[in-house]
C-alpha cells in the first residue's frame, strides 16, 4: 500500500494499493529510476475462460502481504535500497479494442527502455507480451526468451488475436533468438515444427531439482540479453487456480521460486508475469503468487548490480 499524505491536518492518513507501495508515478524520464511497474487489464486474447482484465489491481492487492517485509526471505539485502521502483498505474485502451491495446503498450514499453529503465508488467493475457517483446527487442537485439507456461503459445494460423500465438509471431518477426530460447513446464501437444525453443516439459522438470533446471536453462541462455515472461499456468492449479486455461500436473510456487532466484547473473532486461484470472481465484492464492514471482524478478535484478557482489 502507499501511503498517500494528507495536508489537511487532523485527518486520518490515506493509502492506496500499488505494487509493493511503490510511489504512483510517471516520471520515466527520472534519472534516478530503475524499474517501472505497469498494469496491462486485457483478456481479449483469452481462449477458454474470461478475466484477466482484473489481474493487475489483485496482483498489486495481493503485494500487501509482502511489503511488511523490508528483506524478503532469503535474500540479504532490502530490494528497495538498491532499486528504484516506480508503478505507473494501467495501461489505457478501448477494452473492445485489442489492436489499441497493442500500439498502445509497445509504445508505451518503448519510451520507458529508451529512457533507459527496465519494465516489470502485469498481465492481462498473454498477448501482451508480444509488444513487449518489440519494444525490447528493438532496444536489444533479439532476446533469449525464457517462458514459463503450460502451453507453448507458438500456434500459427489461429487469428491475430489469440493468447496461444505470441511465440511464432515473435520468432517469425525476428524478435527472439530461437536457439538460446527455452520453454519450462510445458504439459500441453504442441506444434513441434513451430519454434527451435528448447522445451523443458512438465515431466522433464519434475523428474529434475532446481539446481538442475536452472543449469539447463542457463546453458541454453548463455549471455543473451533474455525476457523473462511468466505465465501463471505453469504452476499446477493446486498453486494458482486463477487462470485462464488451468493444466494440471504443474510446478509448485516453491519450484518456481527457487528457479527464479536462479536466475541470478543471467541478463534479464524485462518480466512480465501474466494471466491471473481473479474470477477463478481463492484466497488470493494465484495474485500472491504471481506478487511474489514479481517482486523476486526485481531482486534478481538488485542482486545482479555489482554492488551487491561486495
Ligand atoms: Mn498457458
Ligand atoms: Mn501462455
Amino acid at each position: 500500500m502507499l501511503n498517500v499524505q494528507n495536508n489537511l491536518s487532523g485527518l486520518p492518513a490515506l493509502s492506496f494499493p500499488t505494487f509493493m507501495g511503490c510511489d504512483l508515478s510517471a516520471d520515466f524520464d527520472n534519472a534516478a529510476l530503475d524499474v517501472v511497474v505497469t498494469g496491462v487489464p486485457f483478456d481479449l486474447a483469452t481462449t477458454i475462460r474470461p478475466g484477466t482484465r482484473f489481474g493487475p489491481a489483485a496482483i498489486r492487492q495481493a503485494t500487501a502481504h509482502l511489503d511488511w517485509e523490508l528483506c524478503r526471505w532469503p535474500w540479504k539485502f532490502r530490494v528497495f535500497d538498491k532499486l528504484r521502483v516506480i508503478d505507473c498505474g494501467d495501461l489505457s485502451f478501448d477494452p473492445t479494442a485489442g489492436e489499441q491495446m497493442v500500439v498502445g503498450l509497445q509504445s508505451h514499453a518503448a519510451h520507458i527502455l529508451a529512457a533507459g529503465k527496465s519494465m516489470l508488467t502485469l498481465g492481462g493475457d498473454h498477448f501482451i507480451t508480444l509488444p513487449l517483446l518489440r519494444a525490447h527487442a528493438k532496444k536489444h537485439g533479439p532476446l533469449a526468451l525464457i517462458h514459463f507456461d503450460a502451453h507453448t503459445d507458438s500456434e500459427k494460423d489461429q487469428g491475430p488475436l489469440n493468447h496461444g500465438t505470441m511465440f511464432y509471431h515473435a520468432v517469425q518477426e525476428g524478435l527472439l533468438a530461437p536457439e538460446r530460447s527455452v520453454q519450462i513446464g510445458i504439459r500441453t501437444e504442441y506444434d513441434r515444427t513451430g519454434h527451435k525453443f528448447t522445451v523443458l516439459d512438465a515431466g522433464w522438470v519434475m523428474d529434475h531439482n532446481a539446481h538442475a533446471i536452472i543449469k539447463e536453462i542457463r546453458r541454453v541462455v548463455g549471455d543473451c540479453p533474455a525476457y523473462l515472461t511468466f505465465d501463471i499456468d505453469c504452476l499446477d492449479p493446486a498453486f494458482a487456480p486463477g487462470t485462464g486455461t488451468p493444466v494440471v500436473g504443474g510446478l509448485s510456487t516453491d519450484l518456481a521460486l527457487k528457479i527464479m532466484r536462479g536466475l541470478v547473473g543471467c541478463k534479464l532486461v524485462g518480466m512480465d508475469v501474466v494471466e491471473v484470472c481473479p474470477p477463478y481465484d481463492h484466497c488470493e492464492i494465484t495474485s500472491l503468487a504471481a506478487a511474489t514471482l514479481g517482486l523476486e524478478f526485481l531482486y534478481v535484478l538488485a542482486a545482479d548490480r555489482k554492488e551487491n557482489w561486495k
